[in-house]
């Protein structure tokens, strides 16, 4: 098999072990003939699977107990309009900052059901920093405040949650969920596709406190209601059964690793090995802000665009894969999920010390 690292923004790496587990456990799951695929989604196997799944969930993060998680479809842009549908039902107002493309699209869905106030962004400067708050400006009566807390596309993370008081804060964290320990209680709702730092694509996952459940109206369609979900378990309708095997799998591969705390400290580890280079070449740097880098995506550039698609190229010829940046920002993007090994960064500034020192500008 060819030796590979996938430094994709998503569908992205899973951890190797993860992946050898499903495999064994492809044909016959446990002993019960069948596949994972293949199981009624109400039957004791695919139970189980889904109660440990959570149950592991909740102890990794430390979710309390008057937290629901629900597993649903759509991804994480399918809750762009869920949260609105949801929330936005007392003043149909709610603030949102404007950290990159994730914030834009689920302000314009949002905008379908009530009023949006941008309290701040960082848009003129290509979203290369994550604004500072003033709380002056939220809104007094927002039905909920959100955020996105890591942004994929141009490598920003917050380093501090905003207080947003008793208004509930509402987290986007597709990109940085389960990387780092975070106090869910300072949440009113977290949600994540899980195709960055989960399993699968087409699976969400969200967190939500229970006194927000129940303030959809009931014209709204069954599967958008997060009330449902929760009634029923996430088992209103067949669910994603194979996402949610595969998540409970990554859950407890965290876990066995030594749960968020150790997540953070490789990430940290793994993210300083390239952002330290960064600092010292000559050829390539980092578009963002220092104090807001994302440890899980990291953009870079060498000013040049044809020296980048030749840097792109050629690493992928050396088993680096994926490192376009986006389609929208250019240049190069590693993104160092939990999955990738400190390995594969260091294989990365090999490579970009070398690729450095045949093009000297
Ligand atoms: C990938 C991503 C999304 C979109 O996820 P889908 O599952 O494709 O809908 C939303 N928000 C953030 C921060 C992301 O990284």
């Amino acid at each position: 098999m060819a030796n590979i690292y996938n430094f994709s923004a998503g569908p992205a790496v899973l951890p190797k072990e993860v992946l050898k587990k499903a495999a064994d456990e492809m044909l016959d799951y446990r002993g019960c003939g069948m596949s994972v695929m293949e199981l009624s989604h109400r039957g004791k196997e695919f139970t189980q699977i889904i109660e440990a799944a959570e149950a592991t969930l909740r102890e990794i993060m430390g979710i309390p107990s008057n937290y629901k998680v629900l597993f649903i479809q759509g991804g994480a842009s399918m809750q762009f309009a869920m949260i609105p549908m949801n929330l936005m039902t007392k003043n149909k107002k709610a603030d949102f900052v404007n950290t990159g493309e994730w914030s834009k699209k689920a302000i314009a869905e949002a905008k379908k059901f009530g009023t949006v106030n941008v309290v701040a962004t960082s848009e003129k400067e290509i979203f290369s920093y994550i604004p500072k708050l003033d709380p002056k400006k939220f809104s007094k009566d927002a039905d909920y405040f959100h955020i996105v807390t890591n942004n994929t596309i141009y490598g920003t993370e917050y380093k501090t949650i905003p207080d947003t008081g008793a208004i509930p804060l509402v987290a986007d964290m597709s990109s940085n969920i389960l990387s780092a320990p975070v106090d869910v209680s300072k949440f009113g709702l977290i949600f994540a596709g899980a195709q960055k730092n989960i399993g699968p694509a087409g699976l969400a996952l969200v967190i939500i406190r229970e006194d927000l459940i129940g303030r959809a109206p009931d014209t709204i369609p069954s599967l958008m209601n997060y009330k449902v979900y929760a009634e029923n378990k996430s088992l209103y309708n067949t669910p994603p059964c194979y996402a949610i095997y595969m998540a409970g799998l990554v859950f407890q591969w965290i876990k066995d690793q030594g749960g968020l705390g150790a997540m953070k400290k490789r990430n940290e580890e793994k993210a300083k090995i390239l952002y330290d280079f960064l600092e010292a070449s000559k050829l390539f740097r980092s578009p963002v802000a220092k104090e807001d880098r994302s440890l899980m995506n990291v953009p870079f550039v060498t000013g040049d665009e044809k020296l980048d698609a030749k840097f792109t190229e050629e690493a992928s010829k050396r088993g680096l894969k994926t490192l376009k940046g986006h389609r929208t920002v250019g240049g190069m993007r590693a993104s160092i999920y939990n999955a990738m090994p400190v390995e594969g960064v260091k294989a990365l500034v090999e490579f970009m010390k070398e690729f450095e020192n045949n093009n000297k500008k």
